[in-house]
């Protein structure tokens, strides 16, 4: 007997939100859309003069709503 199991593991794929700050116009779409209350407004304005959002990625389940929803492809799930 030993520890090594009779098939192949895979571990679930992880996946990553970003977003890129300077292109967001501060519509908060994804606020809206966002189930889980991840997205925050940001307290500092961006190059365009919009408070961008901020995501909580404790909180973030990779639904990709926000990626949906935003216009301005501001944000990717990779
Ligand atoms: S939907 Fe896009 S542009 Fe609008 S606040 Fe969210 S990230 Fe910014
Ligand atoms: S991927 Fe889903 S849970 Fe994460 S911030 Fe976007 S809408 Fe919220």
């Amino acid at each position: 007997m030993n520890n090594i199991p009779d098939e192949d593991v895979t571990l679930p794929e992880t996946k990553k939100i970003i977003y890129q700050s300077s292109k967001c116009k501060g519509c908060y779409y994804c606020i809206e859309a966002c189930k889980r209350n991840a997205i925050l407004i940001a307290n500092q304005a961006n190059s365009k003069g919009y408070y961008p959002i901020s995501i909580d990625q404790e909180k973030c389940t990779k639904c990709g709503a926000c990626y949906i929803v935003c216009p301005d492809y501001v944000i990717e799930i990779l």
